[in-house]
């Protein structure tokens, strides 16, 4: 499928208000501004139509990996692309710029798929999946949340038992972006003594399922399914053998919620540049809406949180780089980036009027898209109550 949409141009523009570009190398900038020609080119002239009939569109999985949109801050020698957080979050931004479903499918493969397997996996499993998974040959997802548990992922109820040979693995995971197309699992589940532990499904094994979760009005063009474990088994070289407990999922969580704050400013940056163009082209009282105070009251917030938003972008991505951001840091970022963008596609599309509301514009898929990361990868409230525990010492979770 590859509707486009009748004379649609992406004119998409960035102007720097604040000289962040001051804070960026050639490098960072090369890489956003090859980033940014691919979304124009391969995703927005074709996102309306592929979320209109809820598509995924499998031939971008290839795209991605062609552009090292997977795993950017993974070695090179594993498939990744040897960067820093600065090159990775613009490169979210970019993506999430265009669509939030296709920053998922990007941000799911490197963080929560490469990465565990890069972090925690033997040489063995390094050498056997992250090439493939870097180059877009194969996709994969993660398998935390499951039906009973999804803020409480520590209450996991998927298990395994060692038979010696291998491990049989049961039980099932809802919510799973990439699910029904992803060619391997890296599912978290809990071992005979309850600890949490990762192993690496793959698509084929006798009893393992991915049914596609239907009726989403948000993140259409990204598919998302369960992963059901009926007496899977699973090979014991398929463990993560150098990392257990729920501290292995929530680094990896880590990792992907940097870029959601940053892909989250992406959309943030399209709607705030469509509603700029459309409030001086729409003339009604026999002036441009632009002209109206409570317009460019509109404007100049919604430029000012972006600026501060791609502010605490950047002084996380220099902490992750030093290793020094902490989780609390990185909800602050996370929670902060996505209430900013949500703010922004709801006042963009009261600029826009009631042309808002038409797929001609990306304010309504954005908003609608930004619910579903406003609750993934931690709620906005479970994000406020991590800092709430960092600030106070107290954690409020029970
Ligand atoms: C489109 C989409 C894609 C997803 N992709 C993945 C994926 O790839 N892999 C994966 O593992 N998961 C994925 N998820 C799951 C996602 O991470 C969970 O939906 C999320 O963690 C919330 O869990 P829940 O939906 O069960 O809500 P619940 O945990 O039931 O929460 C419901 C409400 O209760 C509130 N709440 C819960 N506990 C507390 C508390 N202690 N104090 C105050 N309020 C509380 C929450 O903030 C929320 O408002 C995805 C979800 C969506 C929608």
């Amino acid at each position: 499928m590859s509707e486009e949409k009748r004379n649609f141009v992406d004119e998409f523009e960035s102007p720097d208000h604040y000289h962040l570009d001051d804070l960026l190398t050639e490098e960072h900038k090369l890489i956003r501004s090859s980033v940014r020609d691919f979304v124009k080119k391969e995703i927005t002239p074709f996102i309306e139509g592929w979320a209109e009939k809820n598509h995924f569109p499998n031939e971008i999985v290839k795209k991605f990996g062609e552009i090292g949109a997977f795993g950017p801050t993974i070695p090179l020698e594993y498939g990744g692309g040897g960067l820093d957080y600065i090159s990775y979050g613009l490169i979210m931004q970019e993506i999430e710029r265009g669509d939030s479903g296709m920053r998922s499918t990007a941000s799911v493969q490197g963080s929560l798929v490469m990465y565990p397997i890069y972090a925690y996996g033997s040489e063995e499993q390094k050498k056997k999946y992250l090439p493939k998974l870097g180059s877009g040959e194969w996709l994969g997802c993660f398998g935390l949340t499951e039906p009973n548990h999804g803020s409480n992922p520590g209450g996991m109820e998927t298990h395994y038992e060692d038979k010696g040979d291998h491990y049989l693995l049961n039980g099932a995971k809802m919510w799973i972006s990439n699910a029904p197309q992803a060619d391997i699992a890296v599912v978290w589940a809990k071992n005979e003594e309850g600890r949490i532990h990762g192993l690496i499904v793959e698509r084929g094994m006798d009893g393992f399922t991915t049914p596609e979760t239907h009726g989403k009005w948000s993140l259409r063009a990204s598919c998302t399914g369960e992963l059901v474990f009926s007496d899977v088994k699973v090979p014991k070289e398929n463990l993560l053998p150098e990392k257990s407990g729920l501290g292995a999922p929530m680094g990896c969580l880590d990792k992907a919620r940097f870029g959601i704050a940053w892909g989250a400013i992406g959309a943030a940056m399209d709607c705030y540049d469509s509603a700029r163009r459309y409030a001086l082209e729409r003339i009604q009282f026999d002036k441009p809406i632009a002209s109206f105070q409570l317009v460019q009251k509109k404007l100049a917030e919604m430029l000012t949180e972006i600026t501060k938003a791609q502010l605490l972008n950047w002084k996380l991505g220099k902490m992750m780089d030093e290793g020094k951001a902490t989780t609390a840091q990185i909800s602050m970022a996370k929670r902060n980036g996505v209430e900013v963008a949500l703010n922004i596609a709801r006042e963009a599309r009261q600029i826009h009027g009631g042309m808002g509301i038409t797929g001609e514009y990306s304010m309504m898929r954005h908003m609608m898209n930004l619910e579903s990361v406003v609750t993934y990868e931690g709620t906005h409230d479970i994000h406020l109550l991590i800092l709430g525990a960092d600030i106070t010492g107290i954690p409020a979770f029970k």
